[in-house]
This record gives structure tokens, sequence and C-alpha cells, in this order.
């Protein structure tokens, strides 16, 4: 089984991943008490999908039956060409491109079928990419993959924090192939300081009602009352707290073809994204991750940044 988790690894890497762990299928006993703690606080705001199936967030055996191993994939979302910054509203990188669900299943689809092809079919195998509840980060940092940052975001010491996260839930028993990072960011507080709604309200404990993330994706309600400016013309989610973090200064473009921006989103200016209408959201981001705000959230986040003060 050692050679056989080795094995997997390399194959990972063979397709693309940049970096893939195995860990054994347990349950998650102190990040289940870090994460009760948060929705104790109601930090969630209107994620009630959170404080459901909780039993098969924190323990993978409980969530597909017969689960002994977890097989953790990251995969590089690092864009090589940025979205024009003069003139313009800002976008969260992950979503410049296709939606990273559909990608991601795909190329780990391949890796299973690639498992298989030594092992035989295995049963009860199952793929994730953010489509079920799964604690990505805490199978990432279990896998060796990295630490949690400050900014609650993983964090490749190697290779920054600008990653999807996906897992196969095998049912086999592999030896596990990383161990745990403790965190690594030293005296820095870089996000802490740069994030300008102060959702990030101490070392790794963020607010998610008060992240422009949250409030620009998930949030459906009104954005009135709130200071726009504090928002940094940030329409679809947000990076500050990743941009401004040292680790990410080893970040490399990814050369991934879905994940690269349109011609048409690389020359949007902000009178573009006023006049947007249904047909041309459509257009821009037909199979896009901002498909989760849709076109009237996206309509309420640009009227709501483009208000006069
Ligand atoms: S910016 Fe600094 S404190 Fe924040 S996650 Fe990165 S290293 Fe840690």
């Amino acid at each position: 089984m050692a050679s056989l988790s080795q094995w997997i690894v390399t194959e990972a890497e063979n397709l693309g991943f940049d970096a893939c762990g195995i860990a054994r299928a347990t349950a998650l006993e102190k990040e289940s008490a870090y994460v009760e703690q948060w929705l104790e606080n109601q930090h969630e705001g209107e994620m009630n999908y959170l404080n459901r199936n909780k039993e098969k967030r924190y323990d993978p055996r409980l969530l597909v039956e017969g689960t002994r191993s977890i097989v953790t994939v990251l995969f590089n979302y690092y864009p090589k060409q940025k979205l024009n910054e003069d003139d313009n509203f800002k976008i969260a990188k992950y979503a410049y491109g296709s939606d990273y669900h559909d990608v991601l299943k795909r190329k780990m689809r391949r890796l299973l079928e690639r498992v298989e092809a030594q092992t035989g079919k295995l049963e009860g195998s199952r793929v994730f990419v953010d489509s079920a509840p799964v604690l990505d980060r805490a199978w990432a940092v279990r896998c060796g993959l990295g630490f949690i940052g400050k900014n609650t975001a993983l964090i490749h010491p190697k290779k920054g924090s600008f990653f999807f996260i996906g897992h196969l839930f095998l049912p086999l028993d592999l030896t596990e192939t990383g161990q745990e990072l403790t965190n690594r960011c030293g005296r820095c507080t870089r996000c802490i300081d740069a994030c300008p709604t102060g959702a990030l309200e101490a070392s790794f404990r963020i607010d998610a009602r008060k992240c422009i993330s949250y409030l620009t994706i998930e949030y459906r309600g009104s954005l009135d009352g709130l200071d726009q400016k504090t928002f940094r013309n940030w329409i679809y989610g947000c990076d500050i707290c990743q941009d401004v973090c040292p680790y990410n200064r080893f970040s490399l473009p990814n050369c991934e073809p879905e994940f690269q921006p349109s011609l048409k989103l690389l020359s949007m200016t902000k009178t573009d994204w006023k006049n947007l209408d249904q047909a041309g959201f459509e257009a821009l981001f037909k199979h896009s991750a901002v498909q989760r705000a849709g076109f009237e959230g996206l309509k309420r986040n640009i009227g709501f940044i483009s208000k006069e003060s």
C-alpha cells in the first residue's frame, strides 16, 4: 500500500495537479471543535447549509460508508493574465475561467480511473469538489499539503494559497503520505491589517458576515447600509487577504486553458459592467462560478459599489 500511495501521488502530479497527499479517513475532532465554535458565534451568516449534515462533515466515513482513505489534491488557479485594474471592477481570480467544479471533477475522475486500472473497480469510491459536506482545508492539512494561515486559507509553504481543493474518497487502506504542518505565519499580520471590512477579526477568526466574498456571493439580502468604499471595487468575491500574503510571492501562473479569462472578460470596463444585461451575463459567465451569485446578484453588487456616496 505504501508503493500504491506513492504511485497515486505521482500519477496525480502527472495529470497536472500541483500537489497530492493521502490521509486515513477518521473523525476530524479538533477541526470540528473549531467549526462548532465558529458556528456558535454565528459567523457563518446566512450559509445555513453549514449547520446541516454536521456528522457527515466531521467524519467522512459517515458521508460515504466504507471510506478508508482520503486522497486530497490541489490545483493552482493563479492566473497568467489579471483583469485590468484601471476603469474596472474586480472579480476573484478563481472565477476568471470555467467553473472549477466541472473542470476539477473531470480531472479527478481521470485520476480515479487510473487508480482503478491498478486496483480493479473500487465500489463506493467518490469524487468531491466543493460539492458535499467535506472540510476541505482540514483534509488538505491532514494530507500534509499545507497549513492554515491567519487568514484561514490553506497555505502550501512553497506555492502559496491560490488553489482549488478536491478529494477522492477511497475504500482502500492506503499509507499516509504527509505530515500535518503547523502554522508558519510567524509574526506576520498582513492579511488582518489589509482586510478593509474587518472580517478577519483576529488570527484564524473570520466573520463571514463582514467578508466581501460572502457579501458579494452568498448573501442574498440588500447591501444598503454598508460602506461601499470598503468593498474596494470587488463585485464578485475578494482576494485581498491572499494577495497580501507573502507566501503568494511564490505563486506561479496556471496553464489550464479552461481557467484563463476570455478576451471579453479582459476587455470589460466599469461602463460595460454597469450596462451588462442578462444576455451579456450569460455570454460572459455561461460556464462560470459567477453563476452562484447569478445575474441579479452581480447587478446588485455593481449597483451598490457604483452608488454615489
Ligand atoms: S498574510 Fe501573513 S498572517 Fe496572513 S496568512 Fe499570510 S503569512 Fe499568515
